[in-house]
Parts: structure tokens; sequence; C-alpha cells
């Protein structure tokens, strides 16, 4: 496999996946992380490897090194191998995606900001996502049943349980204590502001075509997603929180030994389900509008990738950072055409809420 983002959450994830059921591993592209893609370089002997800045190289103990946004397009381009596992994180990862996809290769595909931005220019055929409620919607989707709802779970991410007065001044360290999950940092921000839920409504919308989706909160992340019926019946898709099981499916199509330990019933006892509440999450505000016209989502994007950056340099409260989203979002109402329009809408909407107060 080629697998862009290796040193992160579900880089080192799918590197134990691979290890254990001894898939090969092509390319490495990492970031900042030197000393752990070294590690990693040790292990599994890519053939080549790239990292994000020039001034890394030398740092990195392999002979094929490259560096910057260009070398992954061309590692991607050059491999031999026809597997893309894309982790990188935000719209940084859409044009490796639009790359691989011009190649001809499959992509396992974490970077859910590459469907969020451009699911209409995306041959979704050719994606095998690499997120549990997304597998858990596939997992529960093998029937030809008539199904009249498809249903994610969220955590309700770092502030279910706060007063909701108190969340808009809520920090960056608060931000980052996700009650079930541990990932990346911007995931993690995405989950206590609920944008990650309306992602993957997006990516849901794109992968699985018109119809209704919705998303309520499971406090424990035990059910990752809910299919109901035509007849009236809802299937669950049960699962503890781990990444390497949606991340097993991605890389080899099927699991046929124990991967993680079976739910106990007995022992969970209970399940607590919430509403999504507006109040508590503002941004849930959008959902309806995203889901009637998802090639919005660069829009939304563009403006949380922005809000986020200026959140996490201390420049702006985590109240504030849904109100410039929603700003943003009802300032612009263009809808890209095609990938150069879609380019150029995201740089507008960056310099729009980057410029707000
Ligand atoms: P992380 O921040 O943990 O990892 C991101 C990875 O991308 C790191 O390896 C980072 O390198 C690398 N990277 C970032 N920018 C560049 C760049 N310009 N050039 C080269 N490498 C770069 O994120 P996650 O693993 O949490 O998430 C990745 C994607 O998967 C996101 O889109 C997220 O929404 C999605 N996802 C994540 C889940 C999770 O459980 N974590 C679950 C489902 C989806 P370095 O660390 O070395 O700087």
């Amino acid at each position: 496999m080629i697998l862009l983002g290796s040193t992160g959450s579900i880089g080192v994830n799918a590197l134990l996946v691979a290890e254990r059921f001894n898939l090969s591993v092509d390319t490495l592209v990492a970031g900042n992380s030197i000393d752990l893609l070294n590690q990693q370089i040790q292990k599994f002997s890519p053939k080549r490897v790239v990292v994000r800045n020039a001034h890394d190289v030398v740092r990195v103990n392999h002979p094929h090194v490259t560096s910057g946004e260009e070398a992954i397009l061309e590692a991607i381009e050059n491999s031999e191998s026809d597997f893309v596992v894309n982790a990188l994180v935000g719209f940084a990862g859409f044009r490796p995606t639009l790359k691989a996809l011009e190649c001809s290769k499959r992509i396992a595909l974490a970077n859910k900001e590459s469907l969020v931005v451009g699911g209409a220019f995306v041959d979704t055929s050719r994606i095998i996502p690499i997120d549990s409620e997304h597998f858990g919607l596939w997992y529960l989707n093998q029937t030809s049943r008539p199904i009249s709802r498809m249903v994610i779970t969220a955590s309700g991410g770092a502030f279910r349980d706060w007063a909701i007065k108190d969340v808009a001044n809520a920090t960056l360290l608060d931000a980052l204590k996700h009650p079930n999950w541990s990932m990346g940092q911007k995931i993690t921000i995405d989950s206590a502001s609920m944008m990650n839920k309306l992602f993957e409504l997006l990516e849901a919308r794109w992968l699985f075509g018109e119809g209704e989706y919705d998303a309520v909160i499971e406090t424990r992340s035990l059910i990752h997603a809910l299919i109901d019926y035509t007849d009236g019946s809802t299937t669950a898709h049960f699962a503890h929180a781990d990444m390497k099981l949606p991340i097993a499916y991605a890389l080899m199509g099927e699991v046929n030994e124990p991967l993680l330990d079976r739910i106990d019933l007995i022992r969970i006892g209970s399940l607590e389900f919430r509403e999504i509440q507006k109040e508590r999450y503002p941004l849930w505000e959008l959902k309806a509008d995203l889901l009637a016209n998802p090639q919005r989502g660069v829009i939304v994007n563009a403006a949380n990738e922005i809000a986020i950056e200026r959140f996490v340099q201390g420049e702006i409260s985590f109240g504030t950072l849904s109100t410039l989203i929603l700003k943003t979002y009802s300032h612009f109402s263009q809808e890209p055409h095609c990938v150069e329009e879609l380019f150029a809408i995201d740089e507008e909407v960056r310099a729009y809420t980057r410029a707000l107060r």
C-alpha cells in the first residue's frame, strides 16, 4: 500500500493491521514526526518516503526521500502499488485522492474531507471508507431490503456533559478531552463542535446515495450505525471503539479471525441515547441545508479549517468558532461545477473566514 499520513492516529493503526496480517508497505508519507517515521521505515522497509518539509529530508533514514505536496502526488503516480490509504488530515488530502483516482488506484479513505469538499467529483466506486460509522452502515447494508433511513451515532464529544453556558468559553485543552476515542487533534475538535458528524452525514450521502440520513448521540460509542428498514425493523452495528476493525476491512475486504473482543451486553448493562441539540451544538443548524445541497461542503470545510486554526492559535473562543462558520456559510451561496471552481471557492472562503472579526 501507499500510506499517506503514516505517523497519525489512523496511519499508526493501519500499520498495526499491516503488521498483523503481513501486508506490504510500498510508500510512507508523513509530516513532522520524523522519529516515528524512522521507526516505521525500519520495520516496514518501504521503497520510497515523502515528508512535508524539505529541511527534514536529511533526518530521514532512507535513500529515496522527497518532500512537499507535489512529491506526494508523484509518489502516488510512480508507485507500482494500486492501493492508496489516505489518512492525511484536512483539505490537504483532497489532491492526493484525485491523483489516486486519476491513476486508477483504489483508495481506503480516512480523509473524510476529500468527500466533504469534492464528493461530486469523486468516483466513490473506487473508495472504501475508513470511518467506523460508514463501515457500520456498509456492514449492515448487505441485503436488498428497502431502507427507510440510515443513522450514524456520535459520542457527543468533549462537551456533551458540560453546562451549555460554559461551552462557549472552553479551552483547546478542554476540547481535546474526547470521552471515548483517541484521535488526531483536528477530528477531536470537530467531534466537540459536532462538525465531525455533519461531515460524516455528507460522507454517507456521497457513499450511499440519496436518502434519509440522521445522527444520534450514543454516549459509549459501542453502536456506530443503525439502519431503519421500510418494514419497521432496525438493525444496529455494535463493536468496541477501535479503528483497527474498519481499517482491516478497508485493507483486506474481509476479516475472518478475532480482531476485537466481542461486546459483553451484560457488562454494558445499558446504553444511553441523546438528541443532538442545536443549543449545545450550534453547527447542527446546518444539517438540513448541507444534506439538501451537499456541494456546499467545500464552504463549510474551508470555514471550519480556518476557524479551527484561529481557535488553536488562541485567537478566538470555542463559541466563536461555530459563529464564524455559520456566518461564512450564510455569506456564500456558490456551488462548484468543476474541480477548478472548487479550489477557487475554497480559497475565497478561507480568506473571508480569516478576516471575520
Ligand atoms: P492525525 O492528525 O493524527 O494524522 C494526520 C497525518 O497526516 C499525520 O501522519 C501527519 O504527519 C500527516 N500530515 C499532515 N499534513 C501533512 C502534509 N502536509 N504532508 C505530509 N503529511 C502530513 O489525524 P487522524 O489520523 O486522526 O485523522 C486522519 C484523517 O482520518 C482525518 O481526515 C480524520 O477526519 C479521519 N478519521 C480519523 C479517525 C481517527 O480515529 N483518528 C476516525 C475516522 C476518520 P505528522 O503527524 O508526522 O505531522
